[in-house]
């Protein structure tokens, strides 16, 4: 099976160094096999990405040798694909409108009762899921802002029991109530990171898929998407973080790691890779 594996940055800022090593590990792990390395643009967030972030990303690979196979998928470019995966978990009668503010999960679930927490603060109540048939239909008709949320338990119900692969980590359960009735479309999109990202590495056959070990939960509801949709599960490699001296994860504000930054300084790519790291986690050091 031909190894295809993927770096997919969202364009709200310029590259650092950890993605350096991100998109690193992923180019090495397909270029290793023969197979194929990918970039994908993840643009969902229409408000915070920015074309130049975008062009500046590519320039950036180039610049590193990190070249990429193909085209590069921009999310944004592929909305109808996402509604069509959102339809086939919406006839199976797994998802409903959620018409809750922020302001109104705050207050629900500051009482003392709902203290559910999953890996992004406390898990949504549940509100809308209980709302009657005939109130839904009129918010709805009233053209009343809402997301839409998958029902979680009844979704885990629906998959049955599911595991994952992380090369890190060994074989990993399923827990399908991670995060509880999660967000398939937002509000401002028409999907949301976790439904684009199980729709885009089914449609692009990424089959390993390399990312840091901040998003390990994340892979939990992609599980189970994957399992709702009838797709393959890709093995995955969960990689640890890189921080700078502090010990604190990189991040887009700390303007001084970007990759601009330090070729600016007349580093050369090969000092940057020197900057990273090693060995890089490559397929001979899968958990067993
Ligand atoms: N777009 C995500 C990010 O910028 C990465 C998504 C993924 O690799 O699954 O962190």
């Amino acid at each position: 099976m031909t190894v295809v594996t993927r770096f997919a940055p969202s364009p709200t800022g310029e590259l650092h160094l950890g993605h350096a090593y991100s998109a690193r590990i992923a180019w090495r792990r397909a270029r290793e096999a023969g197979g194929r390395f990918l970039l994908r643009i993840e643009d969902i967030d229409i408000r915070r990405c920015r074309r130049e972030f975008d062009a500046a990303i590519r320039e950036d690979l180039h610049w590193l040798g990190l070249d990429w196979d193909g085209e590069v998928r921009r999310q944004s470019e592929h909305f109808p694909d996402y509604g069509k995966a959102l339809d086939v978990v919406d006839a199976r009668g797994l998802i409903y409108p959620c018409f809750c503010t922020r302001a109104d999960i705050a207050a629900a679930t500051d009482a003392p009762q709902a203290s559910l927490q999953g890996p992004d603060g406390p898990l949504y109540p549940g509100t809308c899921r209980h709302l009657p048939a005939v109130e839904r239909r009129e918010r709805l008709a009233a053209g009343e802002e809402h997301c839409l949320r998958l029902d979680a338990a009844r979704a885990a119900s629906e998959a049955g029991p599911y595991d994952f692969f992380d090369e890190m980590h060994g074989k990993i359960e399923g827990q399908p109530l991670l995060f509880g009735d999660v967000v398939l479309a937002r509000k401002d999109t028409p999907t949301s990171y976790h439904l684009a990202v199980t729709v885009d590495d089914h449609l692009q056959g990424v089959t390993l898929v390399t990312r840091g070990e901040d998003l390990l939960p994340s892979t939990h509801v992609h599980g189970l998407l994957q399992r709702l949709l009838g797709y393959e599960t890709p093995r995955y490699a969960h990689h640890k973080l890189m921080t700078d001296a502090e010990g604190r994860r990189f991040a887009k504000r700390d303007k001084s790691l970007t990759l601009r930054s330090l070729r600016d300084a007349g580093k050369t790519p090969a000092e940057v890779f020197a900057l990273l790291p090693s060995p890089l986690p490559s397929s001979g050091e899968v958990a067993r």
